[in-house]
């Protein structure tokens, strides 16, 4: 096969010999005495890193909400509000713990929560707003302050996507949510294989959240093997933290390939399609996820771009469709959530990916574009 045809895969970590020699390390010294020795040095390194005061890892994100919420003790009873445009992991805690999710339309530019619909939204029952940076774009975290003040409602950072973005003022992504919680699948800019962080400044809370990841033991009890309530374990291995300090050590390079990578694709493509905000205010996106929105007078469908991708051996991703449109839930009426999938899709990005490979990505948007318009 010619390079030409060479398969785009949508994502793709970035393992270099540093990981290898971690995780060779912990393979071979990180037990008995050692066999926290990474997790440990990877959950102290991730807050200094995003300026918190405490980390937990864990085995996914899903897993770090899963506890977050827990420890808040949301439940049966509480409402929690979140944008309809969301991985299915960010609801899914919220179900099991037996509250009720609120789902609410998102802006037309970031694509994040809109506040005001936040705003409509709140009930007496309501505990919680869940704001999550989609694809690395950030939410309106000040609006989004003021209503959770006003209201006295937990305001939570889904941050899985956004390792890497910052405001303006220097804040990162999941440092200013009662809790805020990362990912560390293998598709995310920084990864463990599996794996997730749970990230407060509340050490009350996180030290409920490491007691309830620990079957409910308290850490230092005298009583061995004693669980004070039924908790949980998603924990995360010391060899996925090898992999994670060497990826953290590599951040600002991991973020800064993802960011010319965008920023080619926008040069590229802005004039025919909406892509993620490039921000005049001084904050800065990661770009997880370099995203395309054809205008709706575009006769172009996001299916139709998925299919000519396809022909050519590259991989795209539909943008989210609405949890309410979903299992499990009613539909709900947020039109922006509704329409930006039916003409988006999120382009291929990871580390190594070429310009050569990048523009076999933009040549087919354009011809399709061109054929549609
Ligand atoms: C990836 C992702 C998660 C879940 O991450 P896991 O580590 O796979 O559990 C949660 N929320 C969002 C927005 C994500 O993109």
């Amino acid at each position: 096969m010619t390079r030409e045809f060479s398969r785009i895969l949508y994502a793709k970590p970035s393992i270099t010999e540093k990981e290898i020699a971690y995780v060779l390390d912990a393979a071979k010294n990180g037990w008995g005495p050692e066999c926290n020795h990474y997790i440990e040095r990877f959950e102290k390194e991730f807050a200094s890193f995003l300026g918190v005061k405490s980390a937990h890892s864990t085995s996914s994100a899903t897993g770090a909400m899963h506890l977050g919420l827990a420890a808040l003790g949301v439940g049966p009873g509480d409402e929690v509000i979140l944008a309809d445009t969301n991985w299915v992991a960010t609801v899914a805690p919220v179900v099991h713990l037996g509250a009720t999710p609120r789902f609410v339309d998102i802006l037309q530019d970031t694509w994040c929560i809109d506040p005001e619909a936040v705003s409509r939204a709140i009930t007496p029952r309501t505990r919680a707003i869940i704001a999550t940076h989609l694809y690395g774009n950030l939410c309106d975290m000040d609006a989004l302050e003021k209503i959770a003040a006003k209201r006295d409602l937990f305001l939570i950072e889904d941050a899985a996507e956004a390792l890497g973005s910052r405001w303006a003022d220097g804040r990162n992504a999941g440092s200013r949510g009662v809790f805020s919680l990362f990912s560390f699948h293998g598709t995310k800019t920084a990864t463990t294989g599996e794996g997730g962080m749970l990230v407060s400044n509340d050490e009350a809370l996180m030290d409920k959240a490491r007691m309830l990841n620990n079957h409910g033991r308290i850490s230092g009890d005298k009583k061995q093997f004693w669980a004070h309530e039924i908790g949980y374990k998603f924990k995360m291995g010391n060899l996925q933290a090898a992999l994670g300090c060497a990826q953290l050590e590599r951040l600002g390079e991991l973020v800064g390939r993802r960011r010319s990578i965008f920023k080619y694709y926008h040069a590229a493509l802005h004039d025919i399609a909406a892509m993620n905000p490039v921000p005049a205010n001084g904050d800065e996106y990661c770009y997880w996820m370099p995203t395309v929105v054809f205008p709706e007078d575009v006769n172009l469908r996001s299916e139709d771009i998925l299919e000519a991708f396809r022909q050519n051996n590259i991989d795209g991703r539909p943008f989210f469709q609405p949890l309410s449109l979903q299992a499990h839930f009613q539909t709900a009426n947020n039109p922006v959530a509704y329409s930006l999938p039916k003409r988006a899709v999120n382009l291929p990005a990871y580390h190594d990916m070429t310009e050569a490979d990048q523009d076999r990505v933009i040549n087919i948007l354009r011809a399709l574009h061109k054929g549609a318009a």
